[in-house]
C-alpha cells in the first residue's frame, strides 16, 4: 500500500492508477477502523479494480467542544488493517496539508445540513461537505463508499454530489454491528462497561420503533414513542447518565420530519452515554399493501 500525505502526492497517485486500472474506488474515514470500516473496504474492493482509503480526522467537521484533540488516532494499526484488506493506496495528510494558511472555501449545502446531526452540531455538515468534496477532487473515484450508521451524513452527501454535479456514484453501505446490536463506532472505545451496557438504548430504541412498523404502524409519531419510552426506562441510581439528543422519524433524503411512514422512512437517534455522543439509525421500508 502506498501511503501519501500531501495533496499534491496523492493526485498524482491517483492518476497513476487510474491509468493501469479501469476504476478507482475511494473509502473516506477518520481512522481508528473497526469492522464498519472494513466492510466499505470489501464493498469497495468487490466493485472497482482498484481502492483508495483516506485517514484524516478532519477539524472543520468538529465544534470547538468536542473531541477532535481526544478522537482514537491508531494510524499503524490502521495501516495494516487496511494493507491486509488490499487498499492499493492511503491518503493521510495533516490538517494543515488539507487546511493551508489563506484557506477560506468551504463547501456549504444549506438547509439540509441544519438537521439531525445537523442540528445539535452546527457546522458539522458544512465541514463534511467540504472534506468530502475536496477528497472527491484529489482522488477523482468512480465510486465512494459511505456507511448508512451515518444516514444523516449520506443525504448530506447525496445532495452536494447532485448540485455540483460532481462525477462520482455514492456506495452506502449496511451498518455492521455488534452481536448484541450496537452499531460499531470508533466512539465506542470511550465508554465504561457500565456505559457500553447503557449504549444499547440506541439500537434497543430502534428495534422497539421497526417491530411495531413490522406490524404495520404507519404513525410516525407511534414510532417515536416506542424509542423515547426505550429512552425512558431508570436504569437505576448507578448508571451514567443517557441523555437523548433526537429520536427521529424523517424522509431518507431530505432528513425532513414525515407524520407517516407508508412510503418509507428513516428512524434516527442520537444520545449522550455520559460525555460519549453515539448516533444509530433503522430504515423502514415502504408499507406493502
Ligand atoms: P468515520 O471514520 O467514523 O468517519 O467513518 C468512516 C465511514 O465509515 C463513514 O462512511 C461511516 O458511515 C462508516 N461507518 C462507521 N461506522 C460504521 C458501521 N458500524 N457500519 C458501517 N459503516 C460504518
Amino acid at each position: 500500500m502506498l501511503i501519501c500525505t500531501t495533496p499534491a502526492e496523492m493526485q498524482a497517485a491517483c492518476r497513476h492508477v487510474r491509468g493501469s486500472a479501469h476504476s478507482l474506488g475511494l473509502v473516506p474515514t477518520m481512522g481508528a477502523l473497526h469492522a464498519g470500516h472494513l466492510s466499505l473496504v470489501s464493498a469497495a474492493l468487490t466493485q472497482n479494480d482498484a481502492v483508495a482509503a483516506s485517514i484524516f480526522v478532519n477539524p472543520t467537521q468538529f465544534g470547538p467542544n468536542e473531541d477532535y484533540a481526544a478522537y482514537p488516532r491508531t494510524f499503524d494499526e490502521d495501516c495494516r488493517k487496511l494493507t491486509e484488506a488490499g487498499v492499493a493506496l492511503l491518503f493521510a495528510p495533516t490538517a494543515a496539508d488539507m487546511y493551508p494558511s489563506g484557506n477560506t472555501t468551504f463547501v456549504d449545502p444549506g438547509p439540509i445540513a441544519t438537521r439531525l446531526d445537523g442540528a445539535s452540531r452546527p457546522g458539522h455538515f458544512r465541514g463534511v461537505a467540504t472534506i468530502v468534496t475536496r477528497l472527491f477532487h484529489i482522488v477523482q473515484p468512480d465510486r465512494a463508499y459511505f456507511g448508512q450508521k451515518d444516514a444523516a451524513q449520506a443525504a448530506v452527501l447525496r445532495h452536494i454530489v447532485r448540485d455540483l454535479n460532481l462525477p462520482v456514484e455514492l456506495v452506502v453501505c449496511p451498518i455492521v454491528r455488534e452481536p448484541d446490536g450496537l452499531a460499531l463506532s470508533s466512539r465506542n472505545r470511550y465508554l465504561s462497561a457500565g456505559e457500553r451496557s447503557r449504549a444499547l438504548a440506541l439500537s434497543r430504541a430502534l428495534a422497539a420503533a421497526g417491530d411495531l412498523a413490522g406490524h404495520g404502524e404507519t404513525r410516525a409519531e407511534a414510532l417515536r414513542a416506542a424509542m423515547l419510552s426505550v429512552f425512558s426506562v431508570d436504569a437505576g441510581p448507578d448508571a451514567a447518565p443517557v441523555r437523548l439528543d433526537y429520536a427521529a422519524v424523517v424522509d431518507p433524503d431530505t432528513l425532513l420530519p414525515v407524520a407517516d411512514t407508508s412510503r418509507g422512512a428513516l428512524l434516527a437517534v442520537a444520545a449522550f452515554i455520559g460525555a460519549t455522543r453515539l448516533i444509530d439509525n433503522l430504515l423502514i421500508p415502504a408499507h406493502e399493501g
